[in-house]
Order: structure tokens, then C-alpha cells, then sequence
């Protein structure tokens, strides 16, 4: 597996080859961009996930195809394709497996190199669906600032099903020793709290998901709940005020667990909660000023400055998606590394 080691090092500072598509397969739908050789989007699909492991594949080289095409650039010209995918990736060998969502279980489905195949070699990367998220976000961030491949520092928190950070520390992807970097969801924070699906007891994911929200002011009308508390909160109803400061606490939680192990110097907010949009952002942050005020030493650290939103209108994802295919970018297709 040594051959595959640069795989996994400087997913995002990596020189323009030419252009690149990134995908972001979700459960119900594929978000495809296509970036230019400079970094910028110039061109974005949404397709319809198709499932299973044939599924997987034929959809995802539909998209390629699509995105390239809509972008007036012939398929033999992309220079690398990345994929973000749900479930047990190895980006180093080119693999996923547990992505029952896409319907990808049991053995690994070699995705890197049969897309490759199916798109006439184009080299193609794999990478989990959080962590395309943080690269996107690194992304968007450097070229928002008009430094393209600056060596940026983030976590992207999803605040989603469950509760995980994708981290890019100093411009690199962190993914950890065995894969666990940015998991904080099952860092414990109430040893009397209720049993986790992971086996502990009072997982911080039990309190800052987006699961928890539901838990905490169950939706009414079928919308999703956390639209649901925080209208009702900014209607003045005082369970709700109460309910929607409680849940921003155990963000504040999250961002301050964080900053406090990587000091990063942004905590992206993203994943379903983050929809709402500034009024989350506001209550995050107006706990984290809440809870600093007490302490020096965590006011000194500017948490609430740190936190942000996700670009709304960008794909996260997908953009990050298409930094990994930057990084395959000349490398020879995968193959024979997966059965
Ligand atoms: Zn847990």
C-alpha cells in the first residue's frame, strides 16, 4: 500500500493541471461541479443518485459526463475526478463499503477504478462525504480571499443525523491515525445522560445533531424541526427560547471542544441544521459569548468570531470533491488494488 501514501497528503495545495469534476453522492441525490483549471466553479449539476453498487458507478460517470458537457469541455480534457462519497471510504485504496444509503454494502465496491475505467482513465479519488465537505469549505474560503491554494484552517462541523468535524489543518486534510479525527459526536459529556448507538452514555452527538433537535421540540407539521423550534423561538414562545438555547449550547459545546484540541481557525457550520442559517449562527454564537464571559482565558480565544456559516448557494461538497480530483490530477489510474 506504500505506492498509495501520496494519496492521502496535500489534498488541497495542489497546482492547476486543467479542469476537474467533483462529485458528492448523497442518498437521494449527486451534486456534480466542474472547476476550471484556476480553482473556480464553473459548472453544476444535480442528478438523481442511483443505487447499488452498478448503480453507483454508472450514475456517477452519467455525471462526470454531464457536468463536463454542460461545461463546453470534452471528457478526454478533465484532468481528475474526486468523489465524495457516505459510508467506510479508503481513499487509499480506492474503496467504500457500509454505504447503505446508496445501497453499497457488503464487499467494497472499488469505485475509484471502475469509474476511472468507465470514464476511459481519468484518474479518479475517493474520499468521505465530511470530508470533501471540509476540503470544499477550505476551498471556497482561500478563493473567497482571492489566495487560491492558501494553506487554510478549518473544521467543518455537520450538524446533521449525527455530529462529526471534518478538519484541514494548515491546508491539509487531517483524517487521524485510524480515521477518527473530528468525531467529537462520541467525546462523552454527560456520564448520566442516555445510552448512545455507539455504546457510551451521553455522547455530545445526543446533544448538538440534528437528531437532537428533534428530540428536543419534536416538529408539528411534518417541516423540519429545527425550523420549527427556531421560529417558534423567535416568536417569543418561551419553551422554544429556552429549547433553541439549549441546543446552541451544545453546539457552543462542539465549537469550543474543537478550537480547544486543533485550535482551528474557523468552525464552518454545515449539514442539515445549518440551513437555517443566521439565526443559527447568531444563537451559537451568542452562547459562546454567554458561556466565555466567565473565563479569560476562553474570551481571549474570539471563539464566537471563529464560527461561520457554509456558503449557501455552493455545493461544499462536490467543491471539495473536485480538490481531491486535483490531487489525483497525473496520477495513474487505481487498479488491481481492490477486488
Ligand atoms: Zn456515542
Amino acid at each position: 500500500m506504500d505506492d498509495a501514501t501520496p494519496l492521502t497528503a496535500g489534498r488541497s495545495a495542489v497546482p492547476a493541471v486543467g479542469p476537474t469534476v467533483g462529485l458528492d453522492i448523497g442518498g437521494t441525490k449527486t451534486l456534480a461541479v466542474l472547476l476550471d483549471a484556476a480553482g473556480a466553479t464553473v459548472a453544476q449539476a444535480r442528478l438523481a443518485t442511483e443505487r447499488g453498487p452498478r448503480g453507483v458507478v454508472a450514475g456517477a460517470a452519467r455525471a462526470v459526463r454531464g457536468v463536463a458537457r454542460q461545461a463546453g469541455i470534452d471528457l478526454v480534457d478533465v484532468v481528475g475526478v474526486g468523489v465524495g462519497m457516505p459510508g467506510l471510504v479508503d481513499p487509499a485504496a480506492g474503496t467504500v463499503r457500509h454505504a447503505v444509503n446508496v445501497g453499497v454494502d457488503g464487499s467494497p465496491l472499488a469505485l475509484a477504478e471502475l469509474l476511472g475505467d468507465a470514464l476511459g482513465g481519468i484518474p479518479v479519488g475517493l474520499e468521505n462525504d465530511l470530508n470533501v465537505a471540509a476540503l470544499g469549505a477550505a476551498h471556497l474560503e482561500a478563493t473567497a480571499a482571492g489566495v487560491p491554494g492558501a494553506r487554510v484552517d478549518l473544521a467543518f462541523l455537520a450538524l446533521g443525523t449525527g455530529l462529526a468535524a471534518g478538519l484541514v489543518l494548515d491546508g491539509e486534510l487531517r483524517r487521524g491515525f485510524g480515521g477518527a479525527a473530528g468525531e467529537i459526536g462520541h467525546v462523552p459529556v454527560d456520564p448520566t445522560g442516555p445510552v448512545c448507538p455507539c455504546g457510551q452514555r451521553g455522547c455530545l452527538e445526543l446533544y448538538a445533531s440534528g437528531t437532537a433537535v428533534a428530540r428536543l421540540w419534536p416538529s408539528g407539521s411534518g417541516r423540519p424541526a429545527p425550523v420549527e423550534l427556531f421560529e417558534a423561538a423567535e416568536r417569543g414562545v418561551p419553551a422554544a427560547v429556552e429549547a433553541r438555547d439549549v441546543y446552541a449550547s451544545a453546539v457552543a459545546a462542539a465549537v469550543r471542544m474543537l478550537v480547544l484540541t486543533v485550535d482551528v481557525q474557523h468552525v464552518v457550520l454545515g449539514g442539515g441544521v445549518a440551513q437555517l442559517g443566521e439565526p443559527l449562527l447568531d444563537a451559537v454564537r451568542a452562547a459562546l459569548a454567554r458561556e466565555s464571559r466567565a473565563s479569560g482565558f476562553l474570551s481571549s480565544l474570539h471563539l464566537a468570531d471563529r464560527v461561520r456559516l457554509a456558503p449557501g448557494r455552493v455545493p461544499v461538497g462536490a467543491v471539495g470533491a473536485a480538490v481531491v480530483g486535483r490531487s489525483v490530477a497525473g496520477r495513474a489510474p487505481l487498479n488491481g488494488m481492490a477486488s
